[in-house]
Protein backbone atom coordinates (compact mmCIF):
# COMPACT_ATOMS: atom_id res chain seq x y z
CA UNK A 1 0.00 0.00 0.00
CA UNK A 2 2.45 2.45 1.21
CA UNK A 3 4.59 1.54 -2.64
CA UNK A 4 1.41 2.41 -4.45
CA UNK A 5 1.21 5.87 -2.70
CA UNK A 6 4.34 6.41 -3.43
CA UNK A 7 4.16 5.58 -6.94
CA UNK A 8 1.13 8.06 -6.84
CA UNK A 9 2.95 10.64 -5.69
CA UNK A 10 5.83 10.75 -7.84
CA UNK A 11 2.92 10.44 -10.86
CA UNK A 12 1.33 13.60 -9.87
CA UNK A 13 4.97 14.67 -9.12
CA UNK A 14 5.29 14.33 -12.75
CA UNK A 15 2.83 16.66 -14.19
CA UNK A 16 3.93 19.44 -12.02
CA UNK A 17 6.86 19.71 -14.65
CA UNK A 18 8.58 22.97 -13.77
CA UNK A 19 6.75 23.46 -10.59
CA UNK A 20 8.30 20.62 -9.11
CA UNK A 21 10.82 22.48 -7.08
CA UNK A 22 8.03 24.97 -6.23
CA UNK A 23 6.41 22.03 -4.40
CA UNK A 24 9.55 21.04 -2.43
CA UNK A 25 10.43 24.62 -1.34
CA UNK A 26 6.94 24.72 -0.32
CA UNK A 27 7.38 21.60 1.97
CA UNK A 28 10.30 22.36 3.01
CA UNK A 29 8.89 25.81 4.54
CA UNK A 30 6.53 24.28 6.08
CA UNK A 31 8.72 22.13 7.77
CA UNK A 32 10.42 25.19 8.64
CA UNK A 33 7.25 26.82 9.56
CA UNK A 34 6.37 23.71 12.21
CA UNK A 35 10.38 23.87 13.86
CA UNK A 36 9.36 27.86 14.46
CA UNK A 37 6.22 26.81 15.89
CA UNK A 38 7.64 24.78 18.32
CA UNK A 39 10.25 27.57 19.75
CA UNK A 40 7.68 29.37 21.85
CA UNK A 41 7.29 26.76 23.57
CA UNK A 42 11.10 26.77 24.41
CA UNK A 43 10.48 30.25 25.28
CA UNK A 44 7.57 29.96 27.54
CA UNK A 45 9.94 26.84 29.26
CA UNK A 46 12.78 29.32 29.82
CA UNK A 47 9.94 31.85 31.20
CA UNK A 48 8.65 29.56 33.99
CA UNK A 49 12.09 28.04 34.28
CA UNK A 50 13.56 31.78 35.74
CA UNK A 51 9.90 32.28 37.63
CA UNK A 52 10.59 28.82 39.39
CA UNK A 53 13.90 29.76 39.91
CA UNK A 54 13.84 33.04 41.63
CA UNK A 55 10.41 32.08 43.22
CA UNK A 56 9.02 33.75 45.00
CA UNK A 57 10.70 37.06 44.41
CA UNK A 58 9.32 37.31 41.26
CA UNK A 59 10.24 40.70 40.40
CA UNK A 60 13.99 39.44 39.90
CA UNK A 61 13.01 37.13 36.76
CA UNK A 62 14.22 39.99 34.37
CA UNK A 63 14.70 37.87 31.37
CA UNK A 64 10.96 37.38 30.96
CA UNK A 65 9.61 40.19 28.79
CA UNK A 66 12.65 39.34 26.54
CA UNK A 67 11.45 35.68 26.07
CA UNK A 68 7.76 36.28 25.66
CA UNK A 69 9.52 38.77 22.89
CA UNK A 70 10.52 36.12 21.12
CA UNK A 71 8.24 33.55 21.90
CA UNK A 72 5.79 36.20 19.99
CA UNK A 73 7.94 36.47 17.04
CA UNK A 74 8.73 33.18 16.67
CA UNK A 75 5.36 32.49 16.40
CA UNK A 76 4.39 35.51 14.06
CA UNK A 77 7.57 33.96 12.17
CA UNK A 78 5.92 30.18 12.20
CA UNK A 79 2.74 31.51 10.78
CA UNK A 80 4.29 33.95 8.40
CA UNK A 81 6.63 31.01 6.74
CA UNK A 82 3.62 28.50 6.84
CA UNK A 83 1.85 31.09 4.44
CA UNK A 84 4.73 31.21 2.59
CA UNK A 85 4.64 27.53 2.19
CA UNK A 86 1.02 27.35 1.06
CA UNK A 87 1.56 29.87 -1.68
CA UNK A 88 4.51 28.03 -3.24
CA UNK A 89 2.24 24.68 -2.83
CA UNK A 90 -0.74 26.03 -4.66
CA UNK A 91 0.67 27.75 -6.85
CA UNK A 92 2.45 23.99 -7.81
CA UNK A 93 -0.95 22.39 -7.62
CA UNK A 94 -2.79 24.45 -9.20
CA UNK A 95 -0.02 24.41 -12.20
CA UNK A 96 -0.27 20.57 -11.70
CA UNK A 97 -4.09 20.12 -11.69
CA UNK A 98 -3.96 22.64 -15.11
CA UNK A 99 -0.83 20.44 -16.77
CA UNK A 100 -3.43 17.80 -15.88
CA UNK A 101 -6.37 18.83 -17.77
CA UNK A 102 -3.55 19.99 -20.41
CA UNK A 103 -2.36 15.98 -21.07
CA UNK A 104 -5.54 15.14 -20.99
CA UNK A 105 -7.11 17.41 -23.83
CA UNK A 106 -3.86 17.03 -25.54
CA UNK A 107 -4.74 12.97 -25.39
CA UNK A 108 -8.05 13.12 -26.01
CA UNK A 109 -8.02 15.39 -29.26
CA UNK A 110 -5.33 12.60 -30.70
CA UNK A 111 -8.37 10.01 -30.04
CA UNK A 112 -10.16 8.92 -33.05
CA UNK A 113 -13.23 11.30 -33.63
CA UNK A 114 -15.66 8.60 -33.36
CA UNK A 115 -14.75 8.35 -29.70
CA UNK A 116 -14.88 11.91 -29.68
CA UNK A 117 -17.98 11.73 -30.82
CA UNK A 118 -19.17 9.58 -28.30
CA UNK A 119 -20.34 10.06 -25.07
CA UNK A 120 -17.68 8.25 -23.64
CA UNK A 121 -15.80 11.21 -24.29
CA UNK A 122 -17.53 13.78 -22.77
CA UNK A 123 -17.69 12.02 -19.61
CA UNK A 124 -14.01 11.74 -19.94
CA UNK A 125 -13.74 15.32 -20.02
CA UNK A 126 -15.46 15.65 -16.89
CA UNK A 127 -14.50 13.07 -15.12
CA UNK A 128 -10.78 14.60 -16.03
CA UNK A 129 -11.76 18.04 -14.77
CA UNK A 130 -13.16 16.75 -11.52
CA UNK A 131 -10.03 14.50 -10.80
CA UNK A 132 -7.74 17.09 -11.90
CA UNK A 133 -9.52 19.52 -9.18
CA UNK A 134 -9.15 16.78 -6.15
CA UNK A 135 -5.52 16.59 -6.61
CA UNK A 136 -5.70 20.20 -5.19
CA UNK A 137 -6.14 19.17 -1.69
CA UNK A 138 -3.20 16.85 -1.49
CA UNK A 139 -0.22 18.84 -3.35
CA UNK A 140 -1.68 22.33 -1.50
CA UNK A 141 -2.82 20.91 1.97
CA UNK A 142 -1.73 17.47 2.65
CA UNK A 143 1.59 17.07 1.97
CA UNK A 144 3.03 19.96 3.47
CA UNK A 145 0.91 19.48 6.73
CA UNK A 146 2.81 15.86 6.55
CA UNK A 147 6.14 17.11 6.35
CA UNK A 148 4.76 19.56 9.23
CA UNK A 149 3.99 16.80 11.08
CA UNK A 150 6.99 14.65 10.51
CA UNK A 151 8.95 18.16 11.19
CA UNK A 152 7.55 18.35 14.40
CA UNK A 153 8.21 14.41 15.48
CA UNK A 154 11.60 14.98 14.76
CA UNK A 155 11.25 18.35 16.80
CA UNK A 156 9.82 16.44 19.62
CA UNK A 157 12.73 13.70 19.58
CA UNK A 158 15.32 16.21 19.87
CA UNK A 159 13.11 17.89 22.71
CA UNK A 160 12.78 14.98 24.30
CA UNK A 161 15.79 14.50 25.08
CA UNK A 162 16.20 18.24 25.87
CA UNK A 163 14.50 18.10 29.03
CA UNK A 164 12.91 15.25 30.41
CA UNK A 165 12.92 12.22 28.08
CA UNK A 166 10.19 10.63 30.35
CA UNK A 167 7.68 13.04 29.62
CA UNK A 168 8.88 13.60 26.37
CA UNK A 169 8.23 9.75 25.39
CA UNK A 170 4.74 9.66 27.75
CA UNK A 171 3.50 12.62 24.84
CA UNK A 172 4.82 10.32 22.07
CA UNK A 173 3.31 7.49 22.93
CA UNK A 174 -0.20 9.27 22.96
CA UNK A 175 0.49 10.39 19.96
CA UNK A 176 1.66 7.11 18.63
CA UNK A 177 -1.73 4.97 20.15
CA UNK A 178 -3.56 7.63 18.50
CA UNK A 179 -2.12 7.17 14.90
CA UNK A 180 -2.06 3.45 15.40
CA UNK A 181 -5.38 3.27 15.78
CA UNK A 182 -6.39 5.42 13.04
CA UNK A 183 -4.32 3.20 10.72
CA UNK A 184 -6.50 0.05 11.82
CA UNK A 185 -9.27 1.65 10.17
CA UNK A 186 -7.78 2.07 6.65
CA UNK A 187 -5.12 -1.27 6.12
CA UNK A 188 -5.75 -4.56 5.89
CA UNK A 189 -9.50 -6.06 5.70
CA UNK A 190 -11.27 -2.58 6.63
CA UNK A 191 -9.79 -1.09 3.70
CA UNK A 192 -11.98 -3.52 1.60
CA UNK A 193 -14.76 -2.79 3.73
CA UNK A 194 -14.06 0.73 3.25
CA UNK A 195 -13.87 0.30 -0.51
CA UNK A 196 -17.05 -1.39 -0.41
CA UNK A 197 -18.63 1.74 1.53
CA UNK A 198 -16.99 4.13 -0.59
CA UNK A 199 -18.47 2.04 -3.64
CA UNK A 200 -21.71 1.93 -2.22
CA UNK A 201 -21.39 6.18 -2.16
CA UNK A 202 -20.58 6.08 -5.47
CA UNK A 203 -23.20 3.61 -6.57
CA UNK A 204 -25.93 5.97 -4.59
CA UNK A 205 -25.03 9.23 -6.24
CA UNK A 206 -25.01 7.70 -9.68
CA UNK A 207 -28.52 5.89 -9.08
CA UNK A 208 -29.43 9.05 -8.26
CA UNK A 209 -28.53 11.30 -11.34
CA UNK A 210 -30.16 8.46 -13.24
CA UNK A 211 -33.65 8.95 -10.83
CA UNK A 212 -33.68 12.44 -11.92
CA UNK A 213 -32.62 12.29 -15.89
CA UNK A 214 -35.64 9.77 -15.39
CA UNK A 215 -38.19 11.74 -14.32
CA UNK A 216 -39.76 12.82 -17.66
CA UNK A 217 -39.89 9.06 -18.27
CA UNK A 218 -41.38 8.61 -15.42
CA UNK A 219 -44.26 11.10 -15.70
CA UNK A 220 -45.28 9.95 -19.35
CA UNK A 221 -44.99 6.43 -18.65
CA UNK A 222 -47.62 7.56 -15.55
CA UNK A 223 -44.75 5.10 -13.51
CA UNK A 224 -45.00 5.08 -9.83
CA UNK A 225 -42.94 3.47 -7.07
CA UNK A 226 -41.59 0.89 -9.15
CA UNK A 227 -39.43 3.72 -10.60
CA UNK A 228 -37.64 4.33 -7.30
CA UNK A 229 -36.18 0.79 -6.85
CA UNK A 230 -33.19 0.97 -8.20
CA UNK A 231 -32.50 4.42 -6.44
CA UNK A 232 -33.75 3.02 -2.69
CA UNK A 233 -32.21 -0.19 -2.96
CA UNK A 234 -28.68 2.07 -3.61
CA UNK A 235 -29.51 4.14 -0.61
CA UNK A 236 -30.48 0.75 1.37
CA UNK A 237 -27.06 -0.56 0.34
CA UNK A 238 -25.06 2.44 1.25
CA UNK A 239 -26.87 2.45 4.62
CA UNK A 240 -26.07 -0.99 5.47
CA UNK A 241 -22.47 0.05 3.97
CA UNK A 242 -21.85 2.61 6.52
CA UNK A 243 -23.16 1.15 9.20
CA UNK A 244 -20.66 -2.41 8.53
CA UNK A 245 -18.10 0.13 8.17
CA UNK A 246 -18.54 2.64 11.12
CA UNK A 247 -19.95 0.19 13.59
CA UNK A 248 -18.04 -2.72 12.86
CA UNK A 249 -14.49 -1.21 11.94
CA UNK A 250 -14.37 2.21 13.13
CA UNK A 251 -16.24 2.59 16.47
CA UNK A 252 -13.37 0.88 18.74
CA UNK A 253 -10.20 2.75 16.78
CA UNK A 254 -12.31 5.91 16.28
CA UNK A 255 -12.98 6.36 20.10
CA UNK A 256 -9.23 5.41 20.50
CA UNK A 257 -8.04 7.89 18.35
CA UNK A 258 -9.70 10.51 19.58
CA UNK A 259 -9.25 10.32 23.33
CA UNK A 260 -5.43 9.74 22.55
CA UNK A 261 -5.47 12.67 19.83
CA UNK A 262 -7.29 15.57 22.06
CA UNK A 263 -5.45 13.73 25.39
CA UNK A 264 -1.73 14.11 24.73
CA UNK A 265 -1.37 14.20 28.52
CA UNK A 266 -3.41 10.79 29.48
CA UNK A 267 -0.27 9.06 29.88
CA UNK A 268 1.87 12.45 30.90
CA UNK A 269 -0.05 13.38 34.47
CA UNK A 270 0.38 9.67 36.05
CA UNK A 271 4.03 9.38 34.83
CA UNK A 272 4.34 12.92 36.62
CA UNK A 273 2.72 12.08 39.43
CA UNK A 274 5.29 8.59 39.87
CA UNK A 275 7.98 11.03 39.05
CA UNK A 276 7.35 13.96 41.68
CA UNK A 277 8.40 12.08 44.77
CA UNK A 278 11.62 11.23 43.51
CA UNK A 279 12.42 14.69 42.17
CA UNK A 280 11.08 16.29 45.23
CA UNK A 281 13.61 13.90 47.04
CA UNK A 282 16.40 14.29 45.40
CA UNK A 283 15.42 18.29 45.23
CA UNK A 284 15.32 18.88 41.62
CA UNK A 285 11.70 19.90 41.90
CA UNK A 286 12.10 23.05 40.29
CA UNK A 287 13.42 21.91 37.17
CA UNK A 288 10.87 18.73 36.88
CA UNK A 289 7.67 21.31 37.80
CA UNK A 290 9.09 23.13 34.96
CA UNK A 291 9.91 20.46 32.21
CA UNK A 292 6.32 19.32 32.89
CA UNK A 293 4.70 22.56 32.37
CA UNK A 294 6.54 22.68 28.77
CA UNK A 295 5.19 19.05 28.06
CA UNK A 296 1.64 19.94 29.36
CA UNK A 297 1.54 22.73 27.43
CA UNK A 298 3.69 21.49 24.19
CA UNK A 299 0.86 18.04 23.85
CA UNK A 300 -1.82 20.86 22.97
CA UNK A 301 0.29 21.28 18.78
CA UNK A 302 0.19 17.08 19.46
CA UNK A 303 -3.36 16.80 18.83
CA UNK A 304 -3.31 19.69 16.25
CA UNK A 305 -0.46 17.94 14.18
CA UNK A 306 -2.34 14.33 14.63
CA UNK A 307 -5.69 16.39 13.39
CA UNK A 308 -3.46 17.03 10.28
CA UNK A 309 -2.27 13.58 9.99
CA UNK A 310 -5.61 12.50 9.16
CA UNK A 311 -6.48 14.67 7.01
CA UNK A 312 -3.48 14.42 5.19
CA UNK A 313 -4.95 9.92 4.97
CA UNK A 314 -7.90 10.77 3.45
CA UNK A 315 -6.14 13.16 0.67
CA UNK A 316 -4.06 10.67 -0.31
CA UNK A 317 -6.83 8.45 -0.68
CA UNK A 318 -8.75 11.08 -2.73
CA UNK A 319 -6.08 11.93 -4.95
CA UNK A 320 -5.38 8.10 -5.39
CA UNK A 321 -8.94 7.90 -6.75
CA UNK A 322 -8.26 10.91 -9.06
CA UNK A 323 -4.90 9.77 -10.31
CA UNK A 324 -7.00 6.33 -11.37
CA UNK A 325 -9.69 8.32 -13.56
CA UNK A 326 -6.71 10.43 -14.70
CA UNK A 327 -5.40 7.22 -16.17
CA UNK A 328 -8.72 5.82 -17.56
CA UNK A 329 -8.52 9.31 -19.48
CA UNK A 330 -4.80 8.80 -20.73
CA UNK A 331 -5.65 5.39 -21.56
CA UNK A 332 -8.20 5.78 -23.92
CA UNK A 333 -7.42 5.19 -27.50
CA UNK A 334 -5.67 7.37 -29.64
CA UNK A 335 -5.61 7.26 -33.84
CA UNK A 336 -1.98 6.51 -35.22
CA UNK A 337 -0.45 9.43 -37.04
CA UNK A 338 1.68 8.49 -39.61
CA UNK A 339 5.40 10.13 -39.56
CA UNK A 340 5.81 10.03 -44.08
CA UNK A 341 2.48 10.57 -44.79
CA UNK A 342 2.05 9.83 -48.50
CA UNK A 343 -0.34 12.79 -50.83
CA UNK A 344 -3.72 11.21 -52.29
CA UNK A 345 -3.04 10.94 -55.91
CA UNK A 346 -6.72 11.35 -57.43
CA UNK A 347 -10.19 11.62 -55.78
CA UNK A 348 -11.22 7.92 -55.88
CA UNK A 349 -12.36 6.17 -52.76
CA UNK A 350 -12.17 2.45 -52.57
CA UNK A 351 -12.40 -0.29 -49.26
CA UNK A 352 -10.11 -2.91 -49.84
CA UNK A 353 -11.63 -5.89 -47.38
CA UNK A 354 -12.94 -3.53 -45.04
CA UNK A 355 -14.08 -5.21 -41.69
CA UNK A 356 -14.71 -3.64 -38.70
CA UNK A 357 -16.12 -4.39 -34.99
CA UNK A 358 -17.08 -1.49 -32.38
CA UNK A 359 -15.80 -1.89 -28.86
CA UNK A 360 -17.40 -4.57 -27.14
CA UNK A 361 -19.43 -5.66 -29.71
CA UNK A 362 -19.17 -9.09 -30.84
CA UNK A 363 -20.19 -8.97 -34.47
CA UNK A 364 -18.97 -7.22 -36.96
CA UNK A 365 -20.59 -3.93 -38.39
CA UNK A 366 -18.61 -3.94 -41.23
CA UNK A 367 -17.87 -7.55 -43.20
CA UNK A 368 -15.29 -7.55 -45.48
CA UNK A 369 -17.20 -4.82 -47.83
CA UNK A 370 -14.97 -3.92 -51.50
CA UNK A 371 -16.10 -1.45 -53.65
CA UNK A 372 -14.42 1.21 -55.40
CA UNK A 373 -15.72 4.73 -56.45
CA UNK A 374 -13.76 6.42 -59.02
CA UNK A 375 -13.52 9.99 -59.40
CA UNK A 376 -16.41 12.00 -60.47
CA UNK A 377 -18.96 9.30 -59.71
CA UNK A 378 -21.81 9.06 -57.50
CA UNK A 379 -21.99 6.08 -55.50
CA UNK A 380 -24.94 5.17 -53.20
CA UNK A 381 -25.01 2.89 -49.68
CA UNK A 382 -28.70 1.98 -49.08
CA UNK A 383 -30.13 -1.20 -47.04
CA UNK A 384 -31.67 -1.71 -43.96
CA UNK A 385 -31.15 0.54 -40.90
CA UNK A 386 -28.52 -1.27 -38.86
CA UNK A 387 -26.82 -2.78 -42.42
CA UNK A 388 -23.44 -0.78 -41.55
CA UNK A 389 -23.73 2.28 -43.83
CA UNK A 390 -23.00 4.87 -41.59
CA UNK A 391 -19.78 2.68 -39.69
CA UNK A 392 -18.60 2.67 -43.25
CA UNK A 393 -19.06 6.48 -44.21
CA UNK A 394 -17.07 6.94 -40.46
CA UNK A 395 -14.28 4.97 -42.04
CA UNK A 396 -13.06 7.48 -44.57
CA UNK A 397 -12.28 10.28 -41.89
CA UNK A 398 -10.90 7.94 -39.93
CA UNK A 399 -13.83 8.20 -37.37
CA UNK A 400 -12.61 4.52 -36.53
CA UNK A 401 -9.85 2.63 -37.84
CA UNK A 402 -10.43 -0.38 -39.77
CA UNK A 403 -10.37 -3.79 -37.92
CA UNK A 404 -8.87 -5.29 -41.29
CA UNK A 405 -8.30 -4.48 -44.52
CA UNK A 406 -8.23 -0.79 -45.70
CA UNK A 407 -10.21 2.16 -47.05
CA UNK A 408 -8.21 4.35 -49.74
CA UNK A 409 -8.68 7.95 -50.70
CA UNK A 410 -6.50 8.64 -54.26
CA UNK A 411 -4.97 5.21 -53.64
CA UNK A 412 -3.78 6.26 -50.54
CA UNK A 413 -4.76 4.05 -47.31
CA UNK A 414 -6.00 6.88 -45.10
CA UNK A 415 -3.85 5.71 -42.17
CA UNK A 416 -0.77 6.62 -44.45
CA UNK A 417 -2.39 10.20 -45.42
CA UNK A 418 -1.60 13.33 -43.70
CA UNK A 419 -4.97 14.15 -41.53
CA UNK A 420 -4.93 17.47 -42.94
CA UNK A 421 -4.85 16.43 -45.82
CA UNK A 422 -7.54 14.30 -46.16
CA UNK A 423 -10.02 16.48 -44.27
CA UNK A 424 -8.87 19.11 -46.36
CA UNK A 425 -9.57 16.76 -49.44
CA UNK A 426 -13.05 15.20 -48.02
CA UNK A 427 -15.78 16.98 -46.93
CA UNK A 428 -18.51 15.19 -44.20
CA UNK A 429 -21.86 15.67 -44.06
CA UNK A 430 -23.82 13.38 -41.26
CA UNK A 431 -27.12 13.25 -39.55
CA UNK A 432 -25.99 14.07 -36.68
CA UNK A 433 -24.55 17.59 -37.67
CA UNK A 434 -23.81 19.81 -34.85
CA UNK A 435 -24.33 23.23 -34.85
CA UNK A 436 -22.46 25.26 -32.33
CA UNK A 437 -24.23 28.26 -30.56
CA UNK A 438 -22.69 31.01 -32.44
CA UNK A 439 -23.99 32.72 -35.31
CA UNK A 440 -24.74 31.41 -39.20
CA UNK A 441 -21.88 32.47 -40.37
CA UNK A 442 -19.22 31.12 -38.03
CA UNK A 443 -21.24 28.00 -38.12
CA UNK A 444 -20.27 27.65 -41.58
CA UNK A 445 -17.33 29.06 -41.72
CA UNK A 446 -15.40 26.54 -39.66
CA UNK A 447 -15.60 24.56 -42.77
CA UNK A 448 -12.91 27.15 -44.32
CA UNK A 449 -12.11 29.68 -41.64
CA UNK A 450 -10.39 32.11 -44.58
CA UNK A 451 -13.99 32.48 -46.51
CA UNK A 452 -14.87 36.06 -46.65
CA UNK A 453 -18.87 37.37 -46.02
CA UNK A 454 -19.57 36.93 -49.64
CA UNK A 455 -18.58 33.59 -50.17
CA UNK A 456 -20.61 32.39 -47.00
CA UNK A 457 -23.49 33.97 -48.45
CA UNK A 458 -23.24 32.55 -51.35
CA UNK A 459 -22.73 29.22 -50.03
CA UNK A 460 -25.83 29.31 -48.34
CA UNK A 461 -27.63 30.91 -50.66
CA UNK A 462 -26.70 27.41 -52.52
CA UNK A 463 -27.35 25.63 -49.69
CA UNK A 464 -31.19 27.30 -50.29
CA UNK A 465 -30.91 28.64 -46.65
CA UNK A 466 -32.17 32.42 -47.58
CA UNK A 467 -35.34 31.58 -46.44
CA UNK A 468 -33.69 30.65 -42.98
CA UNK A 469 -31.56 33.93 -43.23
CA UNK A 470 -34.72 35.86 -44.11
CA UNK A 471 -36.94 34.82 -41.17
CA UNK A 472 -33.40 35.40 -38.39
CA UNK A 473 -33.68 38.54 -37.04
CA UNK A 474 -29.83 39.26 -37.59
CA UNK A 475 -29.49 37.07 -40.71
CA UNK A 476 -26.62 35.36 -41.43
CA UNK A 477 -25.32 36.95 -37.80
CA UNK A 478 -27.90 35.67 -36.01
CA UNK A 479 -26.48 33.30 -32.64
CA UNK A 480 -28.06 30.13 -33.08
CA UNK A 481 -30.05 28.98 -29.50
CA UNK A 482 -30.27 32.69 -27.86
CA UNK A 483 -33.69 34.65 -27.85
CA UNK A 484 -35.73 31.89 -29.24
CA UNK A 485 -33.91 30.97 -32.79
CA UNK A 486 -33.74 27.56 -33.32
CA UNK A 487 -33.52 25.44 -36.39
CA UNK A 488 -35.81 22.41 -37.56
CA UNK A 489 -33.95 19.60 -38.48
CA UNK A 490 -33.95 20.42 -42.01
CA UNK A 491 -32.99 23.53 -41.50
CA UNK A 492 -30.02 22.20 -39.68
CA UNK A 493 -29.55 19.94 -42.44
CA UNK A 494 -29.14 22.63 -44.52
CA UNK A 495 -27.08 24.84 -42.82
CA UNK A 496 -24.97 21.43 -42.04
CA UNK A 497 -25.16 21.62 -46.84
CA UNK A 498 -24.03 25.17 -46.60
CA UNK A 499 -20.63 24.18 -44.99
CA UNK A 500 -19.99 21.58 -47.05
CA UNK A 501 -20.75 23.63 -50.26
CA UNK A 502 -18.23 26.48 -48.42
CA UNK A 503 -15.44 23.73 -48.01
CA UNK A 504 -15.36 22.96 -51.59
CA UNK A 505 -13.77 19.53 -51.32
CA UNK A 506 -13.56 17.19 -54.09
CA UNK A 507 -14.88 14.24 -52.16
CA UNK A 508 -18.14 14.69 -50.29
CA UNK A 509 -19.49 11.83 -47.92
CA UNK A 510 -23.78 11.90 -47.36
CA UNK A 511 -25.44 10.30 -44.47
CA UNK A 512 -28.85 11.83 -45.58
CA UNK A 513 -30.92 12.52 -43.01
CA UNK A 514 -34.42 10.91 -42.99
CA UNK A 515 -36.30 12.83 -40.16
CA UNK A 516 -36.63 16.04 -42.20
CA UNK A 517 -39.22 14.49 -44.90
CA UNK A 518 -41.81 17.32 -45.03
CA UNK A 519 -41.90 18.20 -48.79
CA UNK A 520 -41.13 21.61 -48.21
CA UNK A 521 -37.63 21.25 -46.57
CA UNK A 522 -36.64 17.78 -48.89
CA UNK A 523 -37.22 19.50 -52.13
CA UNK A 524 -34.74 22.38 -50.83
CA UNK A 525 -32.44 19.70 -49.79
CA UNK A 526 -32.56 17.60 -52.61
CA UNK A 527 -31.69 21.28 -54.63
CA UNK A 528 -29.04 21.58 -52.26
CA UNK A 529 -27.69 18.63 -52.84
CA UNK A 530 -27.82 18.75 -55.94
CA UNK A 531 -25.36 21.91 -55.76
CA UNK A 532 -23.09 19.94 -53.46
CA UNK A 533 -22.17 17.04 -55.25
CA UNK A 534 -21.98 18.26 -58.73
CA UNK A 535 -18.64 17.64 -60.33
CA UNK A 536 -17.36 15.70 -57.62
CA UNK A 537 -17.13 12.20 -56.46
CA UNK A 538 -19.66 11.42 -54.42
CA UNK A 539 -20.44 8.69 -51.22
CA UNK A 540 -23.88 8.76 -50.28
CA UNK A 541 -26.21 6.98 -47.67
CA UNK A 542 -29.62 7.36 -49.23
CA UNK A 543 -32.51 6.55 -47.04
CA UNK A 544 -35.12 7.77 -50.04
CA UNK A 545 -34.63 5.56 -52.96
CA UNK A 546 -35.13 8.18 -55.48
CA UNK A 547 -32.30 10.22 -54.84
CA UNK A 548 -30.45 7.11 -55.64
CA UNK A 549 -31.72 6.52 -59.08
CA UNK A 550 -29.05 8.84 -61.10
CA UNK A 551 -26.35 7.04 -59.00
CA UNK A 552 -23.67 5.71 -60.97
CA UNK A 553 -23.67 2.72 -58.72
CA UNK A 554 -25.79 1.41 -56.23
CA UNK A 555 -24.07 -0.43 -53.17
CA UNK A 556 -26.80 -2.83 -50.93
CA UNK A 557 -26.14 -3.24 -47.79
CA UNK A 558 -27.20 -5.56 -44.69
CA UNK A 559 -25.65 -7.04 -41.65
CA UNK A 560 -22.45 -5.48 -42.57
CA UNK A 561 -21.99 -6.91 -46.13
CA UNK A 562 -22.49 -5.75 -49.81
CA UNK A 563 -25.26 -7.96 -50.74
CA UNK A 564 -25.79 -6.44 -54.63
CA UNK A 565 -24.64 -3.75 -56.36
CA UNK A 566 -25.29 -1.96 -60.15
CA UNK A 567 -27.32 0.65 -60.98
CA UNK A 568 -31.01 1.00 -60.77
CA UNK A 569 -32.34 -1.01 -63.70
CA UNK A 570 -29.81 -3.49 -63.06
CA UNK A 571 -30.53 -4.23 -59.19
CA UNK A 572 -34.02 -3.98 -60.86
CA UNK A 573 -33.78 -6.58 -62.91
CA UNK A 574 -31.96 -8.68 -60.07
CA UNK A 575 -35.41 -8.99 -58.30
CA UNK A 576 -32.96 -8.79 -54.91
CA UNK A 577 -33.30 -7.11 -51.74
CA UNK A 578 -32.92 -3.18 -53.68
CA UNK A 579 -36.18 -4.68 -55.57
CA UNK A 580 -38.66 -5.35 -53.04
CA UNK A 581 -37.04 -2.23 -50.96
CA UNK A 582 -38.01 0.01 -54.18
CA UNK A 583 -41.46 -1.59 -53.56
CA UNK A 584 -41.75 -1.14 -50.59
CA UNK A 585 -40.29 2.52 -50.80
CA UNK A 586 -43.27 3.40 -53.62
CA UNK A 587 -45.70 2.01 -51.73
CA UNK A 588 -45.03 4.53 -48.47
CA UNK A 589 -44.70 7.30 -51.46
CA UNK A 590 -47.76 6.57 -52.90
CA UNK A 591 -49.20 6.44 -49.37
CA UNK A 592 -48.22 9.95 -48.15
CA UNK A 593 -49.46 11.47 -51.39
CA UNK A 594 -52.82 10.29 -50.99
CA UNK A 595 -53.13 11.24 -47.15
CA UNK A 596 -51.83 14.93 -48.48
CA UNK A 597 -54.32 14.65 -51.08
CA UNK A 598 -56.89 13.56 -48.44
P1 LIG B 1 -26.80 1.94 -40.75
O1 LIG B 1 -26.19 3.28 -40.91
O2 LIG B 1 -26.76 1.10 -41.97
O3 LIG B 1 -28.19 2.01 -40.19
P2 LIG B 1 -24.82 1.59 -38.70
O4 LIG B 1 -23.53 1.69 -39.39
O5 LIG B 1 -25.29 2.79 -37.96
O6 LIG B 1 -25.94 1.10 -39.71
O7 LIG B 1 -24.76 0.37 -37.68
C1 LIG B 1 -24.22 -0.88 -38.01
C2 LIG B 1 -24.13 -1.73 -36.75
O8 LIG B 1 -23.18 -1.18 -35.86
C3 LIG B 1 -25.43 -1.80 -35.99
O9 LIG B 1 -25.56 -3.12 -35.52
C4 LIG B 1 -25.24 -0.83 -34.85
O10 LIG B 1 -25.95 -1.27 -33.73
C5 LIG B 1 -23.76 -0.90 -34.63
N1 LIG B 1 -23.24 0.42 -34.17
C6 LIG B 1 -23.39 1.60 -34.78
N2 LIG B 1 -22.75 2.59 -34.12
C7 LIG B 1 -22.18 2.02 -33.04
C8 LIG B 1 -21.37 2.48 -31.95
N3 LIG B 1 -21.01 3.76 -31.84
N4 LIG B 1 -20.99 1.58 -31.03
C9 LIG B 1 -21.33 0.28 -31.13
N5 LIG B 1 -22.08 -0.23 -32.11
C10 LIG B 1 -22.50 0.61 -33.06
MG1 LIG C 1 -27.08 5.15 -40.49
Amino acid sequence: MKEKKKSDLSVLLGYAGNYKGLTFLGLLLSAVSMVLGMLPYICIWLVVRDLIQVAPNWTEASGISRYGWMAFIFAVAGIAVYFAALMCTHLAAFRTASNIRKAGMKHLMKAPLGFSDSNASGLLRNRLDGAAAETETLLAHNLADIVGTVAMFLGMLVLMIVFDWRMGLACLLAAVVSIVSMFTMMGGKNAKLMQEYQGAQDVMSKAGTEYVRGIPVVKVFQQTVYSFKAFKEAIENYSKKAEQYTDGVCRTPQSVNLTFTEGAFVFLVPLALLLAPAALASGSFAGFVTNFAFYAIFSAIISTALAKIMFAASGMMLAHTALSRINEVMNAPTLKITDHPKVPKDNSVEFKNVSFTYDGAEVPAIDNVSFKVEPGQTVALVGPSGGGKTTAASLIPRFWDTSAGSVLVGGVDVRDADPHVLMDQVAFVFQNNRLFKTSILENVRVSRPDATREEVQAALSQAQCDDILQKLPDGMDTVLGTKGTYLSGGEQQRVALARAILKDAPIVVLDEATAFADPENEAMIQKALGTLTKGRTVIMIAHRLSTVVGADRIIVMDNGKVIEQGTHSTLLQAKGLYERMWQEYNRAVRWRISKEAQ
